[in-house]
């Protein structure tokens, strides 16, 4: 892998009572130890009311808490949202921007989109942008046009010298939480080809600079095939990350790729 530090999120979705989140947490804090968040970055991304427990277990600074969403605007009258400043004040250092499951399953606009990764860079969170394909839209030849219209758009308006606060996870859609991985011969290519496309839209150093994580069913088995490949930084992982074990096992795997 090239200088960039690996990152692995751990997407809680709506899963975990309080005390599982807490037990969870320090389960991966202590499994985790000393060494690995000098190799990796490492984000957990609890539900919106855990967030504080979390951030409160956490405590120290080398594992980095976030939310699985940013509202598209600073404050107001906004029933359900949460805002960039709330996140930071519960302790986020990130947020999640776009996933699948709110881009498709409750229809957010690229605009929307848009709006939510510059609140968030804004505040001064670190934003990542997911991106990726459906099956129908796979299957009609469509991925990497589908794909580089989410980065172009998500990414409107974003200067260069904002790059730094934002990551970009590929989940292509049908292999999140279906067990259905893609090859990582194929992670391999949209990740480049996202770095191609984001060459042209800023330039090659800021292109290169950006983390481009894989998500949709990592496990354990699979961790180290997929972030063997040169463009993949990372993971953002779902279900596997609701086992500590399994989730350092996945942790380990993308710290060893920085090494070697
Ligand atoms: C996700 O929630 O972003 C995800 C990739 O889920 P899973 O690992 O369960 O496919």
């Amino acid at each position: 892998m090239p200088s960039r530090r690996p990152l692995v999120g751990g997407n809680w979705k709506m899963n975990t009572t309080r005390t599982e989140a807490e037990m969870l947490a320090k389960a991966v804090i202590e499994g985790l130890g000393k060494e690995l968040p000098e190799a990796c970055d490492i984000c957990l991304f609890p539900p919106f009311p855990w967030l504080s427990a979390v951030t409160d277990r956490v405590g120290s600074a080398s594992v980095a808490v976030g939310g699985q969403d940013v509202s598209d605007h600073p404050d107001g009258a906004f029933t359900g949202q949460t805002s960039a400043a709330m996140l930071l004040d519960a302790g986020c250092r990130m947020a999640l921007v776009g996933h699948s499951e709110r881009r498709h399953g409750l229809g957010e606009s690229d605009l929307v989109l848009n709006d939510k990764l510059k609140q968030a860079i804004s505040s001064g969170l670190e934003a990542m942008l997911c991106v990726g394909e459906t099956l129908a839209e796979r299957e009609a030849g469509q991925s990497e046009e589908v794909v580089a219209k989410q980065v172009k758009q998500g990414l409107s308006g974003v200067p260069a010298t904002d790059l730094g606060q934002i990551s970009i996870a590929y989940e292509p859609v049908w292999a999140i939480g279906t067990g259905r991985t893609a090859a990582a011969e194929d992670a391999q290519a949209m990740h480049c080809r996202i770095r191609a496309d984001l060459e042209n839209q800023y330039d090659a150093p800021s292109a290169k600079g950006v983390r481009i994580v894989y998500g949709g069913s990592v496990k354990p088995s699979n961790a180290d095939a997929i972030f063997a490949q040169p463009d993949v930084d990372g993971g953002l992982i779902g279900g596997a990350s609701l086992d500590a074990e399994g989730f350092i096992e996945i942790i380990r795997a993308a710290a060893s790729m920085s090494a070697s």
